[in-house]
C-alpha cells in the first residue's frame, strides 16, 4: 500500500482525506490518505521522516505552503512564481513541489464560472498566500488588471508590487469597474458570525461574478450579497476539488476521477456541517 499525506496545522476542518480515498477506492488503487498534523516547530523533521517513510507524495496547507519549500528537493517554475508549494511529489527520493491552488482555481473559473479572465479587470480581496497564488495565476492567464485590497494598505501594496497589479484604497471605485471580485481573505468561513469581507456600504453590480475561496458555508454572506446584487455567485469548493484533482494525479500519475472527488467533498462538508 502507498500512502499520501496532508501535512497543516491544525487539520480538523480538513476534507482532503475523504476525496482523495473516495478516488483511490474508485480507481481500485492500493493507496490509501492520511491527515497529519504538523506543528510549524516540527516542519523539518516531520518533512525528513516523510521522506525516510518513502511516502508517494503529500499535500501541504496553512501553515506550511511557503516555509515547505527549502526542505523540499526541487520545485516547478510555477510554484516558484506563486512562492508555494501545496503538492509533493516523491520521485525515487526526491521531493518534487508543485502549486496545484493556482491552476485548480483558473480550472474552477472557467468550468463551475464559466468566466475566461482573459482582458478582465480582477479585484482580490486579501493580500495572503491564496491572494499570491490567485494574482500570479490570472496575470499568466491573460487578466488585463489586477488589484489588490488588504485591510493592512502594506500588504496590498507589496503584493501588487511583486505582481505587477496595483493596490486600492477606494473598494467601491474598484469594484464598480471590476469583472471579477474575489475574496482571498479567510472572512466568512465562521457561519456563526456570517460575516462579509465587504464594509457594509459597499454595493455590487449585476455585470459581477464573484468567488469566495471560503467554501465553508458553501454560501457565505458574499455570496448572499452577490446574488442579491444579481451578480454572478461561484463557491470555493469548485477550487478546492479541482487543486485537489490535479494533486491526485501528479501523486499516481492517473487522470482522476473529478465526479467522485466532487460527491466526497460534498458528503463530507455536509457531514461536518
Ligand atoms: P492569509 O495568509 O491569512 O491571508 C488573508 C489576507 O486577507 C491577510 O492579509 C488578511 O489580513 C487579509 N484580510 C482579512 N480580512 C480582510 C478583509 N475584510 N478585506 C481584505 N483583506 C482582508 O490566508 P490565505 O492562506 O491566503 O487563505 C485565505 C482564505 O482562502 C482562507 O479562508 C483559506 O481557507 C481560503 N483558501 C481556499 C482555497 C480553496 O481551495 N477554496 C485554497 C486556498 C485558500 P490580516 O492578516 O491582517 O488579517
Amino acid at each position: 500500500m502507498k500512502t499520501v499525506a496532508l501535512i497543516g496545522y491544525p487539520l480538523g476542518h480538513s476534507i482532503s482525506p475523504a476525496m482523495h480515498n473516495a478516488a483511490f477506492k474508485h480507481l481500485k488503487l492500493d493507496y490509501e490518505y492520511v491527515a497529519l498534523e504538523v506543528n510549524p516547530d516540527d516542519l523539518k523533521e516531520a518533512v525528513a521522516g516523510l521522506r525516510a517513510l518513502h511516502i508517494a507524495g503529500f499535500n501541504v496547507t496553512i501553515p506550511h505552503k511557503e516555509t515547505v519549500v527549502p526542505y523540499l528537493d526541487e520545485i516547478t517554475k510555477l510554484a516558484r512564481d506563486i512562492g508555494a508549494v501545496n503538492t509533493v511529489q516523491n520521485q525515487e527520493g526526491q521531493l518534487i513541489g508543485y502549486n496545484t491552488d493556482g491552476p485548480g482555481f483558473i480550472e474552477s473559473l472557467l468550468e463551475d464560472a464559466g468566466f475566461d479572465p482573459t482582458g478582465k479587470k480582477c479585484l482580490i480581496l486579501g493580500a495572503g498566500g491564496a491572494g499570491r497564488a490567485l494574482a500570479v495565476s490570472l496575470m499568466q492567464n491573460n487578466a488585463k488588471s489586477i488589484s489588490i485590497y488588504d485591510i493592512l494598505f502594506e500588504k496590498a501594496e507589496s503584493l501588487a508590487g511583486s505582481v505587477g497589479g496595483k493596490a486600492v484604497k477606494d473598494l467601491q471605485k474598484e469594484i464598480d469597474s471590476a469583472n471579477l471580485l474575489i475574496n482571498a481573505s479567510p472572512i466568512g468561513m465562521n457561519p456563526k458570525t456570517d460575516a462579509s469581507p465587504l464594509p457594509e456600504n459597499i454595493k455590487l453590480h449585476k455585470k459581477l461574478c464573484v468567488y469566495d475561496l471560503v467554501y465553508n458555508p458553501y454560501e457565505t454572506k458574499l455570496l448572499k450579497e452577490a446574488k442579491a446584487a444579481g451578480a454572478k455567485a461561484v463557491s470555493g469548493l469548485g477550487m478546492l476539488i479541482r487543486q485537489g484533482a490535479l494533486a491526485f494525479t501528479v501523486f499516481t500519475g492517473k487522470p482522476a476521477p473529478y465526479y467522485i472527488m466532487r460527491e466526497a467533498a460534498l458528503e463530507a462538508l455536509a457531514a461536518k456541517s
